[in-house]
């Protein structure tokens, strides 16, 4: 693991704003009625929480309380002020009190922001000798909640409900993991991707409308020539490709291949990141099928951008490497790992069968159980240089596959828990990263649900990300979530796509 740590610590990826710096604004919902005194007491104990909160460790962005809101000229405004605060990446409410919810409608008809619904309240008990009547009117969370959730119910507004003492560890992970797919949401609508040549010709699943995914998501996809990246990298220097060297030397250790293909690999990683950084973009995609005079697929290059936390996507599959920056984002801070992965090919020994996932070359050395090694090998495809690639076996451990398609008219992203294991082969002469992993409920019944969902060969592997994060985003961003675990099969999964299907065609 101690590679791993040190391979995070080197992220120097661009001018992102860290995690821990968007706010979530706590809003308490009460009435005028209960009279100065209460309401004094109300505004002290949701500073408190909203301080215990900030400091947990579960909770990975700042909670800011703002206002108790007594009024419904109040809740408009705070929540007119937390969709333009650029800071400012979602609201949590908690209705202390009782808060009459015809008081939050038109407030909350102008959100824009994701919202969590927190029920919970100040003590964790009833205080047997102090309860009374004053206790009562203080700690009304109970019911207060309730006609609060009726209101956004229906109103039919998405939230994340989040049940519990607001000091127990669940409930702080439940909100730290929310709060990741809400800064996950925010940095969608912010996305930008460079696309190096269009898509492999004929590939289907790679292929999809950027007119709806940028009305949905707010990704920014374009595609610039090749011939634009190539002038970049006749503008690296020597002193440029020595310095990338040194990191690579730092990081990674030297195999087989010759200095001047892993100085190549070197020119195109510097090459690929000044362009993206001048574009302002956070993930990218290229083809085998379109390198012009590029001597080299770029391999290590992709792999080592992946690695600061650029997505990437093979074959022009843009959905996938938006999602892998995306995920990245989501888990910032986090030490499993997120890739680009590709189904590749099954061990079917029966009862114990496995995928073997991989790629040409482009999988992130941040899954990797050892430090990843430098090597130069034939790519047997395409008929350019043998480029420089990093090889590796990913770690064991609990993981999912995210992949993200184009239905036509909408998208569905398809989240399945795999169990990652070490590879049961050495496999000497395989000469790209590899990962073995065993899909929920099984490989034959998990391979099926794939196929039947539509899930693409490209996916993007995380050990850091959960379908509870996954879904959540889905909700927020208004897509479709299909979660293939333990308990699907097939009858219920063919169950829930026909009844989608009509769901999604009403809408
Ligand atoms: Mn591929």
């Amino acid at each position: 693991m101690t590679t791993l740590m040190a391979l995070k610590e080197k992220d120097t990826h661009m001018n992102r704003k860290p995690l821990q710096e968007y706010e979530f604004w706590f809003l308490v919902g009460s009435q005028s009625l209960y009279g100065p005194q209460t309401l004094d007491k109300v505004a002290q104990q949701s500073q408190i929480m909203a301080n215990g909160l900030d400091a947990s460790r579960d909770i990975p962005c700042k909670v800011v309380y703002k206002a108790t809101l007594k009024t419904p000229e109040e809740i408009e405004k705070w929540i007119k002020e937390a969709n333009y605060d650029d800071g400012c990446a979602g609201i949590i409410v908690w209705m202390h009190t009782f808060s009459p919810s015809k008081m939050w409608i038109n407030g909350l008809s102008l959100l824009q922001k994701p919202y969590c619904h927190l029920h919970t309240q100040f003590n964790r008990n009833i205080p047997d000798q102090g309860i009374d009547m004053d206790f009562m009117n203080l700690n009304q969370s109970a019911h207060g909640d309730r006609e609060h959730g009726f209101i956004a119910t229906r109103m039919q507004l998405k939230r994340k409900i989040v049940v519990g003492y607001w000091e127990d560890e669940d409930v702080q992970q439940g909100i730290g993991k929310w709060m990741r797919s809400a800064v996950g949401a925010i940095e969608s609508k912010k996305l930008k991707l460079v696309r190096f040549g269009d898509n492999m010709r004929n590939v289907a699943v790679t292929e999809g409308d950027k007119v709806g995914t940028q009305m949905q998501l707010g990704w920014q996809v374009n595609t610039w020539g090749v011939g634009d990246l190539i002038k970049e990298l006749d503008k690296v220097t020597e002193a440029d490709i020595d310095k990338q060297m040194a990191i690579y030397h730092d990081l990674y250790e030297f195999g087989s291949g010759d200095l001047e293909t892993i100085r190549y690999q070197g020119r195109e990683e510097i090459a690929m990141k000044r362009f993206l950084e001048r574009e302002g973009a956070q993930a990218f995609s290229n083809t085998f099928e379109d390198l012009q005079e590029m001597r080299q697929l770029p391999g290590l290059a992709s792999q080592d951008l992946m690695r600061q936390g650029y997505g990437y996507g093979g074959e022009g599959d843009w959905k996938v490497s938006a999602m892998t920056s995306l995920i990245k984002r989501m888990t910032e801070g986090m030490d499993g790992g997120t890739s680009f992965m590709e189904d590749y090919t099954y061990d079917l020994e029966k009862g114990k069968e496995l995928s073997l996932g991989s790629h040409m070359l482009e999988i992130c050395p941040s899954i990797s159980r050892e430090k990843a090694t430098i090597e130069v090998h034939e790519l047997g495809i395409g008929g350019k240089e043998p480029p420089a690639r990093l090889v590796f076996e990913g770690h064991p451990g609990d993981a999912v596959l995210a992949s993200l398609i184009d239905m036509g008219g909408r998208l569905r992203l398809i989240v399945q828990n795999i169990e990652v294991v070490t590879p049961i082969y050495k496999m000497p002469n395989l000469p790209v990263a590899r990962v073995m992993w065993r899909p929920e409920p099984d490989l034959k019944t998990g391979s099926h649900l794939w196929i039947l969902a539509g899930g693409a060969h490209h996916a993007t592997l995380s050990y850091d990300a959960d379908s509870v994060m996954l879904e959540d985003w889905c909700e927020i961003m208004g897509i479709e979530y299909v979660h293939i675990s333990k308990e699907t099969t097939v009858s219920s999964l063919k169950q829930q796509l026909f009844l989608s299907d009509i769901a999604w065609k009403l809408r």
